[in-house]
């Protein structure tokens, strides 16, 4: 449902970067902090046509916002990719490290480029991203960050040890972050979803919807605008007094 942009200002002024915002939770995050007044730097990978429908549903709810591709796991590409929008909005004020990839196997049986693929993209990738934004926040003493971490990194699951393991860094990562930044006003926090439809877990949901289903409390996958309001939360005012917090949001199926 797409919500008026009067019935949601509050981040007028703020300028948001969210990566890997042309799909999934990411765009609903992008989506949501757009129709709440942020100018949105909507990053992508590869799916440029994707990353523009984004942008569309931003300007139809009357804010603005641009694309920008670069490759998260990518340090030298996200160093100079963040140094052009501070250089263009003069500030980044919300970060949100969403852009993610899982892969899916046995240990025994995976591949080096695999492991070291999901470490690059869901940790090295937020590494790039916080080092790259936080010298902007810490200028201005003030900035959100928001990591995208799992119920893999919590719960763990068979044939998912890369991904538990980036998304179990990203935990290290956020409380250790939240300490380094509180004296700058900076607030760090992640977000750990459980299972919530988009094209990552199609597949899986698809062959084992019934399984899965009673598993989860609420009886229900998540929707990625679940998650794109508790981000949204984590950015506002109200949420001024939270950091280096692991928030869940899965339904009950790991409490
Ligand atoms: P998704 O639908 O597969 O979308 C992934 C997004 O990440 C796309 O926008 C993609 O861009 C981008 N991306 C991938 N690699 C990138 C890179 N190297 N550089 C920049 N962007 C990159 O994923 P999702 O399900 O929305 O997941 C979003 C985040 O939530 C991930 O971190 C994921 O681990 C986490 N999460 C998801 C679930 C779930 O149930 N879906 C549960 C827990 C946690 P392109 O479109 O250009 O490829």
């Amino acid at each position: 449902m797409l919500i008026g942009r009067s019935e949601t200002m509050g981040l007028e002024g703020k300028v948001a970067l969210i990566t890997g915002a042309s799909r999934g939770i990411g765009r609903a995050v992008a989506i949501r902090l757009g129709l709440q007044g942020a100018f949105v730097y909507i990053n992508y990978a590869q799916n440029e046509a994707a990353a523009l429908e984004t942008l569309r549903v931003i300007r139809e709810g009357g804010s603005e916002g641009k694309i920008c591709r670069f490759d998260v796991s990518d340090f030298k590409e996200t160093q100079c990719a963040i140094k052009d929008m501070a250089g263009e909005k003069g500030h980044v004020d919300i970060l949100v490290n969403n852009a993610g990839i899982s892969v899916v196997g046995l240990l025994p049986r995976m591949e080096e480029k695999d492991w070291d693929r999901v470490i690059d993209t869901n940790l090295k990738g937020a590494f790039n991203c916080c080092r790259a934004v936080s010298r902007y926040m810490i200028k201005r003493r003030s900035g959100r960050i928001v990591n995208l971490t799992s119920v893999v990194a919590e719960a763990g699951v068979a044939g998912q040890v890369g991904y538990a393991a980036s998304k179990a860094g990203i935990i290290g990562l956020t409380k250790s972050l939240a300490l380094e930044l509180a004296s700058r006003n900076i607030c760090v926090n992640a977000v750990s979803p459980g299972l919530i439809e988009t094209d990552m877990t199609a597949h899986l949901i698809k062959e084992h919807q019934k399984s899965i289903i009673h598993r989860i409390p609420l009886a229900r996958f998540g929707k990625p605008e679940d998650v794109a309001g508790v981000v949204a939360f984590l950015v506002s005012e109200d949420a001024g007094y939270i950091t280096g917090q692991v928030i869940r949001v899965n339904g009950g199926l790991y409490i």
